[in-house]
C-alpha cells in the first residue's frame, strides 16, 4: 500500500521548523503557494488539502533554499512594494517595507501639477514605479550604475504598465541639465565593516546598494551636495538613511542650506529619512 499523501498543514508545520529567522510561518507559505499556484488563504481555510508527491518534492527544495540563507525574494524572483509585484533579481536590493515611508512622504509633498522627478539609484525601480503609479502626470526619471539594475528596472515599469524612463548613471552624471521639483532616494548607507553585513539577506544583496564609506554617508554627502543645482526654487530632496543617521543627515541638509528639514520615522518607529 501506498504512503498517504501529505497535507499542506503538515507541510507546513514542518518547513517552519526548519526554515527559522523572523518569519518561517510567512516564508513557508510564499514557498507553498508558489509551488501550488494557490493563495495563501486556501492553506488557511483547507489546512488538509493534499499535496502530490510531486509538489512536496518541489517544496522541500524552495525550504532547503530558504533553510540555507537565501532570500524569499531571491527564490521567488519577486516581491510585493507599495501595491506592486515587482521582479527582483541578485543585482539589486530587495524592496524594503520601509522604503515605502518614503513614497508616503514624498505623496505629501506640496508639488506641482506633472511634477518632474528623479529616483537616483532606483535598483528594482521600486520607488519611481510606486510614485507614478499614484501620480500618473508625473514625468519621473530612474538612474542607476548597475546594467542588470536599469534592465530590471525598464522591465519592472513595462510589467507594470509605467511610463518610467530609466538611464544608467552613476547618480546625476548622466543626467541631461535639467531641474526636477523632487529628487528622491534610498542610497547605500551602512557602515564598512558593520556586523549587520553579515547576517540575512544583506549577504545576498550588492554591496553596492549597501554599503557607503566608513561611516555609511558618502552617497548621502554627494546626494545633498550634488542635488543642489538640479532642483528647481522649492523642490525637495528625500532620502533615505540609517536607523541611527537621522542627526548626522539632518545636519548635512542645513548645512548645504536646505530649509523645512526634517526626519521622518519607519514602521518600525526608527528615523528613516530626511526631507528638505
Ligand atoms: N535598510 C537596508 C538594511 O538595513 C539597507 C538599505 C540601504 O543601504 N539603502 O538592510
Amino acid at each position: 500500500m501506498s504512503e498517504p499523501l501529505l497535507t499542506c498543514e503538515q507541510v507546513l508545520a514542518e518547513a517552519c521548523g526548519r526554515i527559522g529567522g523572523e518569519s518561517p510561518r510567512l516564508d513557508a507559505e510564499l514557498l507553498l503557494a508558489d509551488v501550488t499556484g494557490w493563495s495563501r488563504t486556501r492553506f488557511r481555510a483547507f489546512p488538509e488539502t493534499e499535496l502530490s508527491d510531486d509538489q512536496v518534492r518541489q517544496f522541500c527544495h524552495l525550504v532547503e533554499r530558504r533553510s540555507s540563507g537565501e532570500p524569499i525574494a531571491h527564490i521567488l524572483g519577486h516581491q510585493d512594494f507599495w501595491s506592486l509585484a515587482l521582479d527582483v533579481t541578485p543585482d539589486t536590493l530587495i524592496p524594503r517595507p520601509d522604503t515605502e515611508c518614503l513614497v508616503e512622504a514624498a505623496l505629501e509633498l506640496p508639488l506641482p501639477e506633472r511634477a518632474r522627478v528623479i529616483d537616483l539609484g532606483t535598483g528594482t525601480g521600486a520607488i519611481a514605479l510606486a510614485l507614478l503609479s499614484e501620480r500618473p502626470d508625473w514625468q519621473v526619471l530612474a538612474t542607476d550604475l548597475v546594467p542588470g539594475a536599469v534592465a530590471l528596472a525598464r522591465r519592472n515599469a513595462e510589467r507594470c504598465g509605467l511610463p518610467l524612463r530609466v538611464i544608467r548613471s552613476h547618480w546625476f552624471d548622466e543626467v541631461e541639465p535639467q531641474h526636477f521639483d523632487l529628487i528622491i532616494s534610498n542610497p547605500p548607507y551602512i557602515e564598512e565593516g558593520d556586523r549587520h553585513l553579515s547576517k540575512g539577506d544583506v549577504r545576498h544583496e550588492p554591496d553596492s546598494a549597501l554599503v557607503s564609506g566608513p561611516d555609511g554617508l558618502d552617497a548621502i554627502r554627494h546626494l545633498v551636495t550634488e542635488s543642489q543645482r538640479w532642483l528647481t526654487p522649492g523642490g525637495w530632496l528625500v532620502l533615505e538613511h540609517g536607523y541611527n543617521q537621522g542627526e548626522a543627515v539632518r545636519s548635512l541638509f542645513s548645512g548645504a542650506g536646505y530649509s523645512a528639514v526634517e526626519t521622518r520615522k519607519d514602521y518600525g518607529d526608527n528615523e528613516r529619512l530626511t526631507l528638505g
